[in-house]
């Protein structure tokens, strides 16, 4: 059968673009489909503008405790309009890379508008059918906003718009204390909000390990952000300016009063309109396309990637799946996914960086597995940096191979690239002795735990041996 093109992919976001860049690049014939902007969701609403507006939120924090370094510096003034123009300009300055021209210029065809499948080899944008051998789904995700009583009518921000915002909120009221609402909540706090974080779960960073949640929630108690957690938002009600919010926390009810509402309750995979029941894929429990370990779905030639998907939504996840997709979708030899050295960063201050397994999953999975902690007070630089609230954590099976790593400090993010290659390489928690560290750099808190874990290793009989023989 004659087709069209080799590969139709469907979203021009994160997993999108690569799968089309990637494809086209080995020769493949490809249409990409966009319905909104090139770039999805990373580019437009989420990691560039957010790691934008935090930029200046943790500089605002920084400036504010200057007098620490012996600095007095007033507060800052926060020109919210320049503030969210720099983090359009950031967005402009990137676009380029993400462009239809571009894309075109890489031989890629950019169609716009939404696709919709009529066969499994047929996608309609607009009336105009298209054809493939394959056809790739990486429609990404979109804020989810659940049936919250009064929510429909009242005024209330996602990560879609808010960083359009003209001027400061005087109390912004966060539902939500994952991820993206501790985020750009603590990020609001630092310019000076009164916030107000709610969450139904009674403690926060649920998906790192156990030692985080804690420090995270005193670090947010110091900012002055207000935690609601363990409460269920029942009504939210007011108009521009003046949102209440009840909770209900152990059948009591209180109301939250605040100015502006930021709805952050996680992501909703996007798959309305797409046409999945035309060629019978299936969605699961959490509204992700269904795939195997190869990311086919049902429909053999039919492959989805990134956060419609899942099961992580960040961008080096739909990145790294677009190439898994590219892979079984042109060669005869098929690879599968592995999710054993997945990085992920909480961009808060301090960050929350984590690869590998985490310590729940450790106890699961790798019996007699060993766990090395030292506090970033422990560091010289961090010292010099004031930069000691935070850990470096690394998981290690019997023999010593490092499987996670959780990090928390202010570089944690950059400083997680070094466990993220051990855990990918399988090296030894006895690799980092080998290394000659530049002192005084926070990095060398890796020698530190290396040294730790050869302490540890060193048995009573082993000392004696060594004095017997040579220390007479
Ligand atoms: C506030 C925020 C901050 C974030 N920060 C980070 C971060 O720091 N690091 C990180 O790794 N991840 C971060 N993420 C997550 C990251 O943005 C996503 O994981 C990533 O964008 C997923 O890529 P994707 O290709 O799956 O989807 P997207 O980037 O959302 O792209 C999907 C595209 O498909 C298009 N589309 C949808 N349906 C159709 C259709 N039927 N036809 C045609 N086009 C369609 C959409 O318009 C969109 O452009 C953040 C997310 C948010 C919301």
């Amino acid at each position: 059968m004659n087709y069209d093109y080799h590969i139709i992919v469907i979203g021009a976001g994160s997993g999108g673009l690569v799968v089309a860049s990637g494809a086209a690049g080995l020769g493949a014939k490809v249409a990409l489909i966009e319905g909104d902007k090139m770039g999805g969701d990373c580019l437009n609403a989420g990691c560039v503008p957010s790691k934008t507006f935090l930029k200046s939120a943790h500089l605002a924090d920084a400036i504010d405790r200057g007098k620490m370094f012996g600095l007095e510096v007033p507060s800052p003034v926060v020109h919210m309009d320049q503030l969210m123009g720099r983090v359009a300009d950031v967005i402009k300055s990137i676009e380029p890379h993400d462009s239809k021209e571009r894309y075109e210029g890489l031989g890629v065809t950019v169609i716009e508008g939404y696709g919709s499948f009529v066969d499994a080899h047929t996608v309609d944008v607009g009336g105009k059918r298209l054809t493939a051998k394959t056809v790739v789904i990486s429609t990404g995700s979109n804020p989810f906003v659940p049936p919250i009583k009064g929510l429909d009518s009242v005024p209330y921000y996602t990560n879609k718009n808010i960083f359009q915002l003209k001027s400061l909120p005087k109390h912004l009221i966060v539902l939500g204390a994952g991820p993206i609402g501790s985020e750009l909540g603590q990020g609001f706090k630092h310019l000076g909000s009164e916030v107000t974080m709610i969450d139904k779960s009674p403690g926060i960073f649920g998906r790192d390990d156990e030692e985080v949640g804690p420090l995270m929630l005193q670090q947010f108690f110091l900012d002055g952000i207000t935690m609601e957690l363990g409460a269920t938002v029942v009504e939210v009600r007011g108009s521009e300016g003046q949102i209440e919010v009840d909770i209900k926390r152990e059948d009591r009810i209180c109301t939250i009063k605040g100015d502006s509402l930021l709805v952050a309750l996680g992501r909703k995979p996007n798959t309305e309109g797409l046409g999945l029941d035309q060629v019978g894929i299936k969605t699961g429990p959490r509204g992700h396309v269904m795939t195997n370990d190869r990311l086919q779905t049902v429909v053999p030639n039919i492959y989805a990637c990134g956060d419609v998907t899942g099961p992580y939504a960040f961008t080096h996840m739909a990145g790294y799946q677009a190439g898994i997709v590219i892979q079984n979708a042109i060669f005869p030899v098929k690879k599968k996914v592995d999710y054993r050295a997945i990085p992920w960063v909480t961009y808060t201050k301090p960050e929350v960086a984590h690869v590998g397994l985490t310590e729940k999953q450790a106890k699961e999975k790798v019996p007699g597995y060993k766990k090395y902690i030292v506090n970033m007070e422990a560091n010289d630089r961090a010292k010099a940096e004031g930069d000691v609230d935070g850990f470096l954590k690394i998981l290690v099976d019997k023999k010593g191979i490092i499987i996670g790593t959780t990090m928390v400090g202010e570089k944690a993010g950059e400083q997680i690239g070094l466990a993220n290659l051990a855990v990918v390489k399988r090296l030894k928690i006895s690799a980092f002795m080998s290394m000659i560290m530049p002192y005084p750099t926070e990095l060398d808190i890796y020698k530190t735990v290396g040294l730790q874990a050869l302490k540890e290793s060193f048995k009573p009989w082993q000392k004696n041996l060594v004095k017997k023989l040579f220390l007479k």
